[in-house]
């Protein structure tokens, strides 16, 4: 095995065999054997090649990623070359203290990236003009078609199902709209907004701002035709032109949406970026996406928190507002600490200064004859080239430049913040055979109508650190109060929060593949198509499958993907009555979710004692639904964290049936190297590379959920409009607007599987398992485990059950969950699978001391409950319930009848590294009741 496997691996030899000693194993192979089910155990290792050092595989890395040509790309689309503020690439982008932590369920630990979205959510509320945004959704695509659901689920008139699209948005945003109405029977209408005449009623339309043209339209009366039928306007816009153009809300929209790409965010090949969506607190509660708000604590200082979750799909299931699980937090930090750095009049002198460049790009084109769109323009032009078409791409291909062909006389051309002085003399050159700059001349914004007048970015936060001291110290301080795996394990079941390497990090930041737009000619992604093709590969090597789509960006858009390429496998066969998906009670939030949105009527299947998936109710609600039987959804292995012992004839079951497997791969960590679900009777897998394979958390995103599937299910993965990605004709639609979705961390998940070669991916399985069973083995005798598969054993991950602590002691889950964040850590997965429970997912990646010490710290509160239950300690006023402990608590008089040192210093490691909270246990409900979204004036923080 290579000398990686050792440094993403945990435990010593020495601490694998102490280990598997505690449990009675020789040996991890024996191990296995009793843990695998042997009718699915692979009998030979994965066909790979060995593993590679990092050297050798950055080395190799590095050839792929040369052949990728960086040229200056003026196709615009949504996409917008950016400069990255290299103090924000260093200091968020590259550092694991903000890329390695989780999504930010638990408040006390997670201020600094909550107040990093809070400032995200204001500055997208400010420039849109709207009074609310969520904290992100996974690209403009999609965040479109949310605004569809949003405007379909609120509409007045139950019959209307017509949404109408100007035929000026970005063709991809309207191709996945399209993909998302079809299964729900919305009817996508596409026109010009300027013939809009009502005649046809409408629940809601969408157009573009500016449109992909570059054209500036005043929608305001549109915005009140639409309006006249009680429908939802959605603009979709583009945010720093909003820094110079009236804002969406000033005009009258309910919604807005966008990417935010271009704040700092690099172009990746077409991901991944945050999208946003903001629109009137009326629809709050209609919002897809997490939702930071202001809250306070027990002393009533402020604190921020996720939002209104029950609108989530973990609470709503199949009622949810959408499947949107992994979103795009780590961008969103990124977007919105750009506008923190800028600042408004920072982010008004980058706008003005790409407008002035575009003014003058215009001007000079108009003094050679062509004729240019419809003004005002932002960025944008649309030029008339009629026959001098060809002559003008040959001319700018020899100058290393794209640009973006409407139709066969018309080019488009999108200037950024990259665009210099001399870009736009290059630019005139090539369609003029000119290099003189024509004089300055008034931008015909000035005085325009559409000039944006209102100020935006008021709060201080956006006019306070605009040094790079102050910046980078308001950054760390934010870092700072959040706990991610730079400082504990992060012991999340269903998540694997493993091991971030360096080294399948620092290709991601190579302009070879950062900066390269995802409309660029595919003679200049070679590199990333060779990657492309590798990944996929391997990830067929992996699972079984024969066919892999790299599109959907996160687990729960891979679900949907796959879902909707079952639909249309069953269309396609004449059998669309099959629409019944059977769900298990444990599945994740997200299956139900997605199975509604690809139009699927979900029935639940019971789960047995012992957590699986019961047979005989399974059987009775396939045959019940037989004629109507689309899927199944099942987890494996299950959301348990046992390895079913009846996997196969559950497949079996639902194949008898005419419907096909979906499997959940989230659990795939338990799985690598040891089997595979397309050889026991998956036909779709989506795989999380967020968890699995090492992209990081990014503090809930970004994510990549590529699916796979079985060959008779190929011809449908989805395609694209814009890019021949190889996608046959029946190839369903794009699920996101790029074409290979989050393309630019794909190189993580190489990096992870160049280096750990077939062996070194065994070994990681088998010591993931090794270390969930010797947690599990060390917790036994303080709590109980509440499911194990054969011989006592479980797959990756444990839940113990809290349940019995209620009764006996008043404690809840919650208060564990707190009480080890004084002892230093990321509490595990709450109440999920099972209400009253944790459950612990260590990763391989964690070292035997990290183990013990976690396992020490459970049973140190066990004590501490138990303390509690014979009345030795006080039944409210005892260092569980007030969990966790902040210094606020160590300096406030202190009157509790239970000792200080030992509620914040339990341990001798949080003595000389105590982790603090940064507020004490947050009031939830107050925060719903009060819901506050944006920035708080400074002065609620002071006092
Ligand atoms: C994480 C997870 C998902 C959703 O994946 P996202 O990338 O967050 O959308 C689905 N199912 C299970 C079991 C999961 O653990």
């Amino acid at each position: 095995m290579s000398e990686f496997v050792a440094r993403h691996v945990g435990p010593r030899p020495a601490n694998i065999q102490a280990m598997l000693a505690a449990l009675g194993y020789d040996s991890l192979a024996d191990l296995m054997r009793a843990t695998v089910p042997e009718s699915i155990r692979l009998t030979q290792g994965l066909s790979l090649e060995a593993g590679l050092s990092e050297t050798e595989a950055l080395a190799k890395l590095r050839a792929i990623a040369n052949q990728n040509q960086v040229w200056r790309s003026y196709l615009g689309l949504g996409y917008a070359n950016t400069i990255t503020p290299p103090m924000i690439q260093r200091n968020v982008l590259e550092n694991p203290g903000w890329y390695t932590q989780y999504t930010p369920y638990q408040p006390e630990i997670s201020q600094g990236r909550l107040e990093a979205l809070l400032n995200y959510q204001t500055m997208v509320t400010d420039l849109t003009g709207l009074e609310i945004a969520n904290a992100s959704l996974l690209d403009e695509g999609t965040a479109a078609a949310e605004a569809m659901t949003l405007s379909f689920n609120v509409r007045k008139q139950k019959a209307v199902k017509t949404f109408w699209v100007s035929a000026d948005c970005h063709p991809q945003t309207i191709a996945v709209v399209q993909t998302r109405a079809l299964p729900l029977g919305i009817e996508v209408v596409v026109g010009d907004h300027r013939n809009f005449d009502g005649a046809t009623p409408v629940f809601g339309a969408l157009v573009s701002y500016p449109a992909t043209d570059g054209a500036v339209y005043d929608y305001t009366d549109f915005i009140e035709q639409v309006h006249a039928q009680r429908a939802l306007v959605t603009v979709a816009a583009d945010l720093l032109s909003l820094t110079l153009l009236k804002s969406p809300g000033e005009m009258g929209a309910d919604i807005a949406v966008g990417n935010t790409q271009r704040f700092g965010v690099p172009l990746g090949f077409g991901g991944p970026h945050a999208a946003y969506f903001a629109t009137l607190n009326q629809y709050a509660r209609k919002l897809p996406g997490r939702l930071v708000g202001v809250s306070k604590d027990q002393y009533d200082k402020p604190a921020l928190r996720l939002a209104l979750q029950t609108r989530e799909q973990h609470i709503r299931r199949d009622a949810a507002t959408s499947n949107i699980c992994t979103a795009q937090v780590l961008l969103a930090v990124i977007a919105g600490m750009y506008a923190v750095y800028h600042g408004p009049q920072g982010l008004q002198a980058i706008a003005t200064r790409i407008h002035q460049h575009t003014v003058t790009l215009a001007t000079a084109l108009q003094q050679s004859g062509f004729e240019l769109g419809t003004e005002p323009y932002f960025d944008t032009l649309r030029v008339h080239v009629g026959d001098r078409q060809a002559d003008i791409l040959t001319r700018a291909a020899s100058q290393h430049i794209n640009l973006r062909q409407l139709d066969a006389e018309t080019l488009v051309i999108a200037l950024d913040e990259t665009t210099t002085a001399a870009d736009v003399r290059d630019l005139i050159a090539v369609f003029t055979e000119q290099t003189t700059l024509p004089p300055a001349v008034v931008s015909p914004l000035v005085d325009h109508p559409l000039q944006r007048t209102s100020a935006f970015l008021t709060h201080p936060v956006f006019n306070t650190y605009h040094s790079e001291t102050e910046m980078l110290r308001y950054m760390h301080r934010l870092q700072s109060r959040d706990l991610s795996l730079t400082a504990a394990m992060i012991p999340l079941g269903s998540c694997t929060m493993k091991l971030n390497a360096t080294a399948e990090m620092v290709p991601i930041t190579w302009p070879e593949f950062g900066q390269i737009h995802p409309f660029a000619p595919l003679a200049q992604a070679q590199g990333y198509l060779q990657l492309f093709q590798q990944l996929e590969a391997w990830l067929c090597e992996i699972t079984g499958f024969s066919g892999i789509s790299l599109q959907p960006n996160a687990g729960a858009q891979g679900e949907y993907a796959g879902l909707l390429v079952i639909r249309e496998y069953h269309q396609q066969r004449g059998q669309s009555d099959r629409t019944v998906c059977l769900i298990p009670e444990s599945a994740h939030g997200t299956n139900p979710a997605s199975a509604v949105m690809a139009g699927m009527k979900v029935v639940g299947v019971k789960c047995d004692s012992q957590g699986n998936v019961d047979l005989v109710d399974l059987r009775t609600k396939a045959e019940k639904h037989s004629a109507q039987l689309a899927a199944l959804m099942v987890t494996y292995p299950s959301t348990h964290g046992v390895f079913e012992e009846g996997i196969r004839e559950i497949c079996d079951i639902v194949h008898t049936h005419g419907g096909q497997v979906y499997m959940d791969g989230a659990n795939m960590n338990a799985q690598v190297g040891l089997c595979r679900p397309a050889d026991f009777g998956a036909d779709v897998c989506h795989l999380n590379l967020h968890k699995t394979f090492c992209i990081p958390h990014g503090g809930g995103g970004p994510g990549v959920g590529p699916i796979g599937v079985q060959a008779h299910l190929v011809p449908y993965l989805p395609g694209h409009s814009l890019v021949e990605t190889g996608a046959g004709q029946q190839a369903i639609g794009a699920v996101t607007a790029a074409p290979w979705g989050s393309a630019s961390i794909l190189p993580i998940s190489w990096m992870y599987i160049a280096m750990m070669g077939a062996a070194g991916l065994q070994h990681a399985t088998e010591v993931a398992i090794l270390n969930a069973n010797y947690i599990a083995h060390r917790l036994a005798e303080h709590y109980d485990i509440l499911y194990t598969g054969k011989h006592g054993l479980i797959a990756h991950e444990c839940i113990i059950d809290l349940r019995p602590f209620r009764k006996s002691a008043g404690v809840t889950v919650e208060d564990v969950a707190k009480r080890l964040i004084d002892y230093g850590f990321h509490p595990p997965t709450m109440s999920w699978p099972v209400a009253g429970t944790l459950m612990i997912e260590p990763t391989e990646s964690e070292s035997q001391a990290e183990l013990d010490r976690f396992c020490d710290a459970m049973i140190a509160i066990r004590g501490e409950i138990e303390a509690i239950a014979t009345g030795q300690i006080d039944a409210e006023q005892n260092p569980l319930k007030l969990a966790p402990h902040t210094a606020e608590d160590l300096v406030a008089a202190w009157q509790r009848p239970y000792d200080r040192r030992q509620a914040i210093f339990p341990t001798r490691w949080t003595q000389e590294n105590k982790f603090w909270p940064a507020v004490n246990r947050i009031d939830q409900a107050y925060g719903d009741r009060n819901l506050m979204c944006a920035c708080l004036p400074m002065d609620a923080y002071r006092d």
